[in-house]
């Protein structure tokens, strides 16, 4: 991989404008470099060493079907492997001093950040994010772990003195450990942040890693580790295996060897499986970070220019491939009408396209699946309510991927368009009379990840924030409704059947869940 020496610009989710030139002319010499490493053969990484795929999967590139890579089609038996030399390699790095572990992931931090525009344009090319949206999920990812390293700087790497009720000849101390091997399962749609992320923590606060990327996001799974081998990190520390969650992910929920888990993804394999099955023998710690089915308020005392420019923003952003991504929006009937005319104008002013692309805003989804699922939600939107922008896959690009973002209204509400996640450029708008009615329809799901709210009247802001169940609430924010959490900014997390633990990533509470307490007492 090849660092660009040019200063870096530091792009997040909150970043509106797209008119840096300096920051193309990067991007685009990183593209040109992420094009060269398209079509190679992978293999999997196990104790510090890179062993060729005895079978392969091909990913192919969402925005025109050209080959990405070969990857490990790995087996539960790689990942006992990899289980195994987690195992060797846990005493000794989680009896590394903690602050040569921060030095450590502190240059994996770095080393991520100053490859960000071909990581950025790789992951584009994988997952078909625009340019924007891949480079903060690059520095995301960098940004996340240095926040964990700062927390435990900030904590004196939590081993703290405690009492002693005034007997001098007793000393006290309360000290976090880690638990030895983490599992790490991502998703597709954060392949950096929420494999990094997460990973981050669980290795500054001295586990060993084994690690499974999205079966749609191998590439970012193995750029990822090549960084973790460079920075330094010891053989058998971090391990990653590829292949289909069914053997992969289906065994490092399974393995006893595993100490902890931490999965995000869809709330059907997140809870009905990895949380309900994987302790066995005794309770283990478990993190399932799960989907969202997020709601918008827009009040009459809104801005409605704002409202419409965060709510496009966060519905159509990556296609409604968030977690966070808006799917719902009630609106005060008096300004109903008026907040529709203006999300829809800007809704048909969204350019879609190649998302390499710098004058594209919206790239294609990332698979058939996510397809059929946008075509099936539009077919129910025309049977039962109205549509009044999209609904139809966009023609003339390089795959039939590239679908137009929707606007739906008049849906009855008992109807499970309002309650499912759908995970496509779909949003559906009805009218309230009462902001009470609009809180109470919003939490009206099994999901509590985010949510958004318009209005200028303190008391309506201080009532949304009283009722709202959600993990993550944004109040008037044009630069995305329900979406754009940064790490030690907007800690983030779900309620509900959105995460299991209520802690959230990137926040206070969140690095100390890969540890578990001991209380030390010595008597002299
Ligand atoms: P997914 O649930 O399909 O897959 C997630 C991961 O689980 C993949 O690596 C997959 O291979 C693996 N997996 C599949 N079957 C498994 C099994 N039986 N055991 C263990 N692992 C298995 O999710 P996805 O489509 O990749 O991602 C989208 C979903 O993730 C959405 O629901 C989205 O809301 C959610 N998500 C949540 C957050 C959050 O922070 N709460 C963030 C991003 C995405």
């Amino acid at each position: 991989m090849t660092v660009t020496s040019e200063p870096r610009l530091k792009i997040t989710y909150a970043t509106l404008r797209n008119d840096n030139e300096q920051l193309h002319a990067q991007y685009d010499a990183g593209l040109a470099i992420a094009r060269g490493e398209l079509g190679a053969t992978h293999g999997i990484f196990i104790n510090g060493e890179w062993r060729p795929a005895a079978a392969t999967f091909e990913k192919r590139s969402p925005i025109d079907g050209s080959l990405v890579g070969l990857f490990a089609f790995g087996t539960k038996e790689d990942v006992r492997d990899a289980v195994a030399a987690a195992r060797v390699a846990a005493p000794c790095w989680a009896r590394t001093p903690w602050l040569e572990r921060v030095a450590v992931m502190r240059r994996f931090a770095d080393m991520i950040s100053e490859r960000q525009m071909e990581l950025a344009a790789l992951m584009a090319i994988e997952v078909g994010k625009s340019r924007l949206e891949a480079l903060g999920d690059v520095e995301e990812t960098a940004d996340l772990i240095r926040y964990y390293c700062d927390q435990f700087e900030a904590n004196d790497g939590f081993d703290r003195p405690m009492g002693n009720l005034g007997d001098p000849a007793v000393h006290t101390r309360s000290v976090l450990k880690p638990h030895g091997v983490w599992g790490i399962i991502s998703p597709f749609n954060f392949p950096m942040a929420l494999s990094g992320g997460p990973a981050g923590g669980a290795l500054v606060a001295g586990n060993a890693v084994v690690y499974k990327p999205s079966s749609d996001a191998p590439l970012c799974g193995v750029k990822l580790t090549e960084l973790a081998d460079l920075a330094g990190l010891p053989r058998g520390v971090f391990n990653m295996v590829t292949g289909p969650g069914a053997a992969v992910g289906q065994e490092l929920q399974e393995n006893q060897g595993i100490d902890g888990l931490l999965f995000t993804g869809s709330y059907e394999i997140g809870f009905n499986h990895v949380f309900k099955e994987f302790s066995h023998a005794y309770p283990k710690p478990v993190i399932v970070e799960m989907g969202g089915k997020n709601p918008a308020i827009v009040s009459v005392r809104a801005d409605l220019e704002e409202a419409a420019e965060g709510v496009m923003r966060s519905a159509f952003g990556y296609g409604g491939q968030k977690c966070s991504a808006c799917s719902r929006v009630y609106v005060q009937a008096p300004v109903y009408d008026s907040f529709l005319d203006a999300l829809v104008a800007k809704t048909r002013g969204i350019t879609i396209g190649d998302p390499t692309d710098k004058k594209n805003w919206l790239g294609p989804l990332v698979n058939a699946k996510a397809r059929a699922k946008y075509e099936a939600a539009v077919a129910e939107a025309r049977r039962d309510g109205r549509i009044l922008t999209g609904g139809e896959i966009v023609a003339g690009q390089g795959t039939d991927l590239y679908v137009a973002p929707t606007i739906v209204v008049d849906l009855p509400a008992d109807h499970h368009l309002w309650r499912d996640e759908l995970f496509v450029p779909f949003v559906a708008v009805a009218r309230v009379d009462t902001l009470d009615d609009a809180i109470a329809r919003a939490n009206d799901t099994i999901y509590g990840l985010t949510a958004g709210f318009f209005s200028d009247d303190h008391e309506e802001v201080e009532n949304f924030k009283d009722k709202i169940e959600a993990g993550v609430i944004y109040i008037n924010r044009r630069a995305g409704a329900t979406t754009g959490a940064w790490p030690g900014i907007q800690p983030f997390g779900g309620w509900k059947g959105s995460g299991t633990t209520g802690k959230a990533s990137g926040g206070l509470y969140y690095v100390q869940q890969f540890m578990r307490e001991q209380s030390q007492t010595l008597v002299d």
